[in-house]
């Protein structure tokens, strides 16, 4: 049998189990075992990226599958999208285990779902992976613009690192101006972490801003371009970076950067910035309010690239619940208000005396199970995102 869904029993015994809506096991091409959780689809399809990862255990798969779809759902509803939560896990070494055959029949895998999860890049995948899924299924997005080029898709798909950066600059524009009462940046310093796809075009916006930036990397070759597409910047060993005495912090590395150990370095009284998971618990937000930090949370603030590939989604397949047509200055709008989210996030905190994780927490589920915490899709049909078009089967 190929595939074959998860039953409560077993979910029950995993601690990220949250009701999930749907968890597939999916038996791949050459026998490699892939996990697809649909977590909430009340706001729309199940958008969430595929992961490929070398698992110690199909048990650690179903854990970091069932995580990870969760976060979706909370993340593409602050971003306003109407999406729900997915994600998938395919257990392997991306660098020997990945081939076109492989990934179509992980497409096919997809397809089994009819529309209910949405696959996009994610680590271990790539941009190539996704035009191979694209033989067996139309639910998946970011796909390379050439592969768009012609279809009557209107410059949507592509690289999102620059939107996701954009997302992060209004981001923090919004922090400025509800910790300074002023989104002016020009006065301001900024200690950027990682200078790879989004840090560096967060550079360059803030730059023109006249922001003064102080960065560091492990990469030479990134400090290098840094140094060229940047011209005037500070440059400091990664070590140093939480140490530097700038207004913002802006983690655009790996995860876990805040933690028991950088928090008490931090000279900053903002945190914004692109890296997922940047707490390493859930008590570093409290740590964070603890010594006056103002914390953007991640998954708020870089929400560019999946309202990106969200809309390269609506754009090419049936389902588009929006009520305009779908364009590149329509997603780019849609980024910018990200500002917008942050500002909401923040005075709910404020408002409700919640950190900000919390915040975004409370307002996610509130967009997604209704005010009253109820599951706001009642209807005994489960909703369909086939090929019908999400219009009308979605509220
Ligand atoms: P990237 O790999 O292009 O850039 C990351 C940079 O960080 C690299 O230059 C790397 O050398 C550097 N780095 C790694 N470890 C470091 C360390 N300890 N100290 C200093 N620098 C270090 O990745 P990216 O696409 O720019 O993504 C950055 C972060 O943002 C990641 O956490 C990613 O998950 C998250 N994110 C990215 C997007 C996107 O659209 N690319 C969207 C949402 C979230």
């Amino acid at each position: 049998m190929p595939y074959e869904d998860l039953n409560e029993e077993y979910l029950n015994g995993f601690e990220a189990y949250d009701g999930h809506e749907q968890v597939r096991k999916c038996e791949l091409e050459g026998g490699l075992i892939a996990f697809i959780a649909v977590h909430n689809i009340n706001l729309g399809p199940a958008l969430g990226g595929l992961r490929m990862c070398a698992y110690a255990s199909e048990r650690d798969a179903v854990h970091d599958v069932l995580r990870l779809s969760k976060g979706m759902t909370y993340k593409n509803a602050v971003a306003g999208l109407p999406l729900g939560g997915g994600k998938a896990v395919i257990i392997g070494d991306h660098r020997k285990d990945k081939n076109e055959d492989l990934m179509i029949s992980m497409g096919a895998a997809v397809e089994s779902l009819d529309g209910k999860y949405v696959t996009a890049e994610d680590s271990g995948t790539g941009e190539e992976d996704m035009v191979a899924i694209s033989e067996a299924t139309e639910h998946v997005t970011g796909l390379p613009p050439e592969v768009l080029a012609g279809k009557g898709f209107g410059e949507l798909g592509g690289n999102p690192s620059p939107l996701t950066a954009l997302g992060c600059y209004r981001g923090l524009k919004s922090a400025a101006q509800f910790k300074y009462g002023s989104d002016d940046l020009s006065s301001l310093h900024v200690a950027v972490q990682g200078v790879g796809a989004v840090g560096l075009e967060l550079c360059k916006l803030l730059k023109q801003d006249g922001v003064k930036l102080t960065v560091c990397d492990i990469d030479e070759l990134s400090l290098t371009k840094a140094k060229e597409e940047l011209g005037q910047i500070t440059i400091v060993p990664p070590e140093e970076i939480y140490a530097v005495d700038a207004q913002v912090f802006s983690p655009c590395a790996m995860g876990a950067s805040l933690n028991d150990k950088t928090i008490p370095q931090l000279q900053a009284e903002i945190i914004a910035g692109a890296a997922n998971n940047q707490l390493q618990k859930e008590y570093h937000d409290q740590m964070l309010a603890d010594q006056n930090i103002l914390y953007v949370p991640d998954y708020v603030i870089n929400a560019g690239g999946v309202i990106c590939v969200g809309y390269e989604y609506f754009r090419k397949s049936h389902y588009n619940p929006m009520d305009f047509e779908i364009t590149r200055e329509r997603m780019v709008a849609h980024v910018e208000g990200i500002g917008r989210n942050v500002e909401e996030v923040l005075t709910y905190a404020r408002e409700h005396h919640l950190n900000p994780g919390e915040a975004a927490d409370r307002l996610a589920e509130e967009k997604f199970l209704g005010p009253d915490g109820l599951e706001s899709t009642n209807s005994e049909e489960p909703p369909s995102f086939g090929t019908n078009g999400g219009k009308t089967l979605v509220q």
